[in-house]
């Protein structure tokens, strides 16, 4: 019987010595009071022992002492190691934990103070079975250790009652099985010292106990606490999640997988055919597969990926699988709207100037050998449109040819818009019919329901001869096509040709050389007689040419509009003003009553304050201002005209004579004439000579000229080229008169020597 307790004791110790090792070498908070409670535990164990194996007096007396004060150390480690594994602070109750130490302090001095007092305990032999055993009578002092022992256990217990009441039911596992072990421990303890025999077999219950604390506050993982965290976590998860056993049979889904298929967990067993129904491919007969899979049609079409994963043990063995979905129908609408709003124009929904090109670059590439055009077209005078109308019925213009685009467009063109009122278009075609694109413009009209506007598109249009340039300068060559059209009525189309490429290269050559060809004197006053009605010359118009010395004698016509497109007209102007003035001062006598008419392009207005220009050239040459007469078109006033109005005004005020030139031609005319400060209008005979009946425009010229007598005008009629034009004009009562009848404009010396012939 000895034998086999010893046994088991040193197996005990051994054991709970490599427990207290590993436990030692663990990274838990916990390690180091759990280490320490094992090896308290072997010092009540190794006392048992010797009181087993004894058969001395002495010995048996060590192995009690052992025992007892093992028991006080063991008690007080049981209690560190509950403050440890349930998180309490020692500091956090300080005065309890001194009280319960310092009672146990207290304990094993008595015990050192046994051998002189005898108050705790002595040993007494008795025979067991022909066994001598010594066993202890108790005293006092024993009932002290028990008590205090006692005392620590139990609030060690309290603790872990405590805690397991009050911690989420996750967790209670962890403190039930200690509470529960200590329980046990307990009553064992109790019931070994009050029925046991000569052997204490409680000493085992302990070790078993310990080992029990040991495995559950270092090796035991609370699997549930994990499995819920898990579950929880994937119940949460944005995807839709299934998961399947070794053979197929769906065993969970998570709340999205639910919502997606819209069943509950009591339909497991229809997981697989449900989603067979729902997405075409499964990935049959793969273990891991991904794909990516739409599921409706139109605007209810949904996007999503689907991925497979196998899962498998340590010997690769399957022994399930999941099926991750996910829904991705809200990013692709995202990306959809985020590419629809970086390619498409915000007003007109049309693909913006980048997208076409980047899409006419794309089509002409697929196709090169097609006969693919590109057209520019723009509204004109679209300002005009805003001016008048409001900015909202520009935007409702420019929705309208969007619109109109949209319905009469093949569904073979690409068209978007390239700026403010331009727009563009690619097709093929292998001859555009452009009287037909001419018919279909020309009756574009708007209406906002109270106004009636016809509006005016002109077209270039560009043949794509080679598809490796630039898809913007192919646009940039219809638009060279189109303004050349641009301030025509007549036709409103133009086809881009090599005579363009000419145009735009003689236009950067000239304006190249403008500088130096004032300088240079190569620009040169020509100034047209201007005769009364008795057929004296009381003026001229300044006109200038350009002597060019490669290109020759240039008209006007050559470089003017050049410079009006481009601005350059300003420094044109400003010379020819200069050489105005200079004539004016150089004539004396009979001459000094003559005057010049200087011509004022739109364009200046906007790169110089005309009127001070002008105004101080007069000053530096001494001139009467009714000298220089100003000769301004309808179009100066089709922008800003309350400050061209205040211009024109100040003009006159300072003396000067203000004409109104090629009156007639463009728009305004009698609506805007009752406020414009004017002395005189001047009326082209060539835009009259256009109409279809002679009858007509005689009429017209007729009537206008008796306007301008009404008005309190001076009228001046030009191109009047014969003999008959001359009297029918002077009979209508036209005052002034210019045309190649009198004479073509001349050098300056020429017209000082026709005047100085009187
Ligand atoms: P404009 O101001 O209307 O000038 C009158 C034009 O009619 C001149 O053409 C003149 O030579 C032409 N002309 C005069 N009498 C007759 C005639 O009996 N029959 C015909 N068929 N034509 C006649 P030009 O000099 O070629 O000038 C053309 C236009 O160029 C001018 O029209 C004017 O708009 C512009 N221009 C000429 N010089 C200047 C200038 O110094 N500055 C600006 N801004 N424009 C100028
Ligand atoms: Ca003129
Ligand atoms: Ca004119």
């Amino acid at each position: 019987m000895r034998d086999i307790f010893t046994l088991v004791f040193v197996l005990l110790i051994v054991i709970l010595g490599i427990c207290s090792i590993m436990a030692r070498r663990s990274s838990k908070s916990v390690a180091k009071p759990v280490s320490y409670l094992l090896v308290t535990f072997i010092v009540p164990i190794t006392g048992n022992m010797i009181l087993t194996l004894s058969q001395d007096k002495l010995l048996s007396t060590i192995g009690s002492y052992t025992y007892f004060i093992g028991m006080t150390l063991m008690a007080f480690s049981l209690f560190d190691f509950t403050l440890a594994y349930c998180g309490i602070s020692w500091k956090n109750h300080k005065k309890k934990c001194y009280a319960i130490y310092a009672l146990l302090v207290l304990d094993i001095v008595q015990y050192l103070f046994n051998p002189f007092f005898g108050h705790a305990f002595n040993m007494t032999d008795i025979t067991v079975d022909g066994e001598l055993y010594y066993r202890l009578v108790p005293h006092w002092g024993q009932a002290y250790h028990r008590i205090v022992v006692y005392l620590a256990f139990l609030t060690s217990l309290i603790i872990f009652v405590v805690k397991t009441i009050r911690v989420p039911r996750v967790y209670k596992e962890k403190y039930y099985i200690i509470l529960i072990t200590m329980i046990l421990a307990g009553i064992w303890q109790s019931y070994s010292i009050f029925f046991g025999g000569p052997i204490d077999r409680s000493m085992i219950g302990f070790a078993i106990c310990a080992l029990l604390f040991f495995y559950f506050s270092i090796l035991f993982r609370p699997l549930k606490l994990l499995d819920r965290m898990l579950a929880n976590i994937a119940s949460q998860m944005p995807e839709a999640l299934f998961f399947f056993d070794a053979s197929e049979r769906c065993i969970w889904f998570n709340d999205n997988g639910s919502k997606l298929l819209g069943v509950n967990s009591d339909t497991l067993d229809d997981i697989p055919r449900r989603l067979s129904s729902m997405f075409k491919d499964l990935g049959e007969g793969q273990d891991n597969w991904f794909s990516r899979q739409s599921t409706g049609f139109g605007d209810n079409t949904r996007y999503f990926s689907l991925e497979r994963h196998v899962v498998t043990d340590a010997k690769e063995r399957k022994i399930g699988s999941f099926l991750n979905i996910q829904d991705h129908t809200a990013d692709v609408h995202r990306h959809q709207r985020e590419m629809y709003e970086a390619t498409h124009d915000k007003l007109t929904g049309l693909l913006n100037r980048d997208a076409l090109f980047q899409s006419v670059k794309e089509k002409v590439s697929q196709k090169s050998d097609m006969p693919y055009w590109v057209a520019y077209f723009d509204i004109k005078d679209f300002k005009l449109v805003n001016d008048i109308f409001g900015n909202t019925m520009g935007d409702f213009v420019l929705q309208k040819i969007a619109k109109w685009l949209r319905v009469h467009s093949s569904s073979e063109w690409i068209f978007g818009r390239l700026t403010g009122d331009a727009f563009g278009i690619c097709f093929a075609s292998d001859n555009p019919n452009v009287k037909m694109v001419e018919q279909q413009i020309s009756k574009f009209s708007i209406t906002n329901g109270t106004v009636d506007h016809n509006i005016l598109i002109h077209v270039g249009l560009y043949k794509i001869t080679d598809p490796n340039i630039n898809v913007p300068i192919m646009f940039d060559r219809a638009k060279v096509a189109l303004n050349t059209v641009k301030g025509e009525f007549s036709h409103h189309v133009a086809i881009y040709d090599d005579k363009m490429r000419d145009q735009v290269l003689w236009d950067q050559k000239i304006s190249a050389q403008l500088e130096k060809a004032i300088k240079e004197r190569q620009l040169q006053p020509y100034l047209q007689p201007i005769v009364d009605n008795s057929g004296k010359i009381i003026g001229s118009e300044i006109l200038v040419r350009w002597i060019h010395p490669q290109d020759g004698f240039l008209p006007p016509i050559k470089f003017v509009p050049v410079f009006e497109r481009n601005g350059m007209i300003a420094d044109v102007d400003k010379y020819m003003w200069r050489c105005a003035c200079e004539a004016l001062a150089s004539w004396g006598g009979d001459n000094s009553k003559l005057f010049i008419s200087i011509n004022i392009s739109p364009k200046d207005f906007y790169f110089m304050d005309v009127y001070s220009e002008i105004m101080a050239l007069v000053k530096e040459y001494r001139i009467d201002p009714s000298r220089l007469r100003v000769e301004i078109t309808e179009s100066v006033m089709m922008t800003d005209i309350e400050n061209r109005i205040g211009i024109l005004n100040k003009f006159r005020e300072s003396g000067f004579i203000v004409e109104m030139d090629d009156f007639g031609s463009g728009y305004s005319s009698l609506n805007q004439l009752k406020d414009m400060p004017l002395d005189g209008l001047k009326i082209d005979m060539k835009f009259l000579s256009s109409a279809i009946n002679d009858k007509r425009s005689e009429t017209i010229l007729r009537y206008v000229l008796r306007m301008s007598q009404e008005l309190g005008l001076f009228s001046l009629t030009e191109g009047v080229e014969t003999k008959e034009q001359y009297d029918m004009l002077n009979e209508m009562g036209c005052n002034l008169f210019q045309g190649y009848y009198f004479a073509k404009p001349m050098p300056l010396d020429e017209f000082e020597k026709l005047i100085a012939k009187g």
